[in-house]
């Protein structure tokens, strides 16, 4: 558990959650401020600050609950999508730097229409050759 985590102080029972899923690797708890009715939070119970610390056996097994959970809320709250989003470091948008996987539940008829849109750029010449050999692995 680390200092002054919030979501370590959760998983502790030291500060009240909606738990909608445990197992002995994690807790799913609802958003408090949620995007959209249902938005929920996969939590490993390890304090992981964000991806690059989060082991990769986790991982896959958070992928894997993610599925599990998009099917199962999908069909009790009757969406019509669904956003998986995890954000990593401040300029990305995370605010608690303990590991957390957004569910988030999209409805035609929903709130934040414009969640996750982005203005799309453009490459110049030669960049994307540039980005194949720096990223190709
Ligand atoms: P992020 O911006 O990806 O770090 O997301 C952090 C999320 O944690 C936000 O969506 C918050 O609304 C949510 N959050 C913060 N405190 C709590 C809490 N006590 N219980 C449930 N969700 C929380
Ligand atoms: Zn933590």
């Amino acid at each position: 558990m680390a200092d002054n985590c919030i979501f370590c102080k959760i998983i502790a029972g030291e500060i009240p959650s909606t738990t909608i899923y445990e197992d002995e690797d994690f807790q799913v708890i609802l958003d408090i401020n949620p995007a959209s009715k249902g938005h929920a939070l996969i939590l490993p119970k390890g304090h992981y600050a964000n991806i690059y610390q989060l082991p990769e056996d986790l991982a896959a097994k958070a992928m894997k609950l993610a599925k599990k959970l998009a099917e199962h809320m999908t069909d009790k709250l009757q969406c019509d999508g669904f956003n998986l989003v995890q954000n990593n470091g401040e300029v990305a948008g995370q605010t608690v730097f303990h590991f957390h996987l957004h569910l988030i539940p999209r409805y035609l008829d929903g709130a934040n229409k414009d969640l996750l849109t982005w203005n799309n750029l453009q490459y110049k010449d030669g960049e994307v050759k540039q980005l194949e050999e720096l990223l190709k692995c």
